[in-house]
């Protein structure tokens, strides 16, 4: 317990606002209220055979935020983003850019996980949005690379196919944006993997020019 003088102190300054100009929420505090809020979110049918919701994954500070299409059976099993045979590839690509886990942030524009990995449907990308929205808000990254068609026609408003998207700058709310193909769709067609590599290193350029 506080001596009498500093609990009486302390109170002083709350009542005066002092508490607040001191401890702002920042962005870890913000978005562990909004994963608390995708947790129980009922907002579309994916509840019912969720196993958990699956909200992100690295630092919430990061410069670069990739984004993919929806949690597969091992993301819904560990409650974490990319954690499954795609995400093996997706931090091998990581990797390969130069950078470290801690140096990004994953996320989905699903939150919870279609049956069998079927495509998330319109109305459930709708009922998501606000909380990928938020998401970008508060990590407020440099810049984002969506993962596949689905999160690129998602954020791009637009139902362009990846080949036309894909090598070139977009943006998303005011941050640059580049398309490039799912790492599970790297999987199954590796011929691509080499377009990829030319995205990828388009990002890499981007991130050490503003950093300089
Ligand atoms: N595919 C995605 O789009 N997201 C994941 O988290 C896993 C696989």
């Amino acid at each position: 317990m506080a001596e009498p003088w500093l609990r009486k102190r302390l109170e002083l300054e709350k009542m005066m606002g002092v508490d607040a100009l001191f401890r702002q929420a920042g962005p870890e505090d913000e978005l562990v209220k909004l994963e608390k809020e995708v947790a129980g979110c009922r907002r579309c049918g994916l509840w019912e055979t969720r196993a958990q919701t699956v909200f992100g994954r690295g630092n919430p500070r990061a410069a670069l935020m990739f984004i993919g299409e929806a949690p597969g059976a091992e993301e819904d099993k560990q409650g974490l983003p990319f954690v499954g045979p795609a995400g093996k590839l997706l931090d091998k690509m990581i990797f390969a850019m130069g950078l470290t886990q801690d140096e990004v942030y994953i996320a989905n524009i699903l939150k919870s996980r279609p049956p069998g990995n079927r495509d998330p449907k319109p109305d459930e990308v709708e009922a998501c949005w606000p909380f990928l929205e938020r998401q970008i808000e508060l990590i407020d990254p440099r810049v984002i690379c969506t993962l596949g068609r689905p999160a690129a026609n998602a954020l791009l408003d637009t139902n362009a196919s990846m080949g036309s998207l894909r090598g070139r700058w977009h943006t998303f709310n005011g941050v640059p944006l580049l398309p490039t193909y799912h790492p599970a769709y790297l999987l199954r067609s590796p011929g691509q993997k080499s377009k990829t590599w030319q995205d990828l290193k388009m990002i890499i350029q981007a991130l050490a020019e503003g950093s300089s």
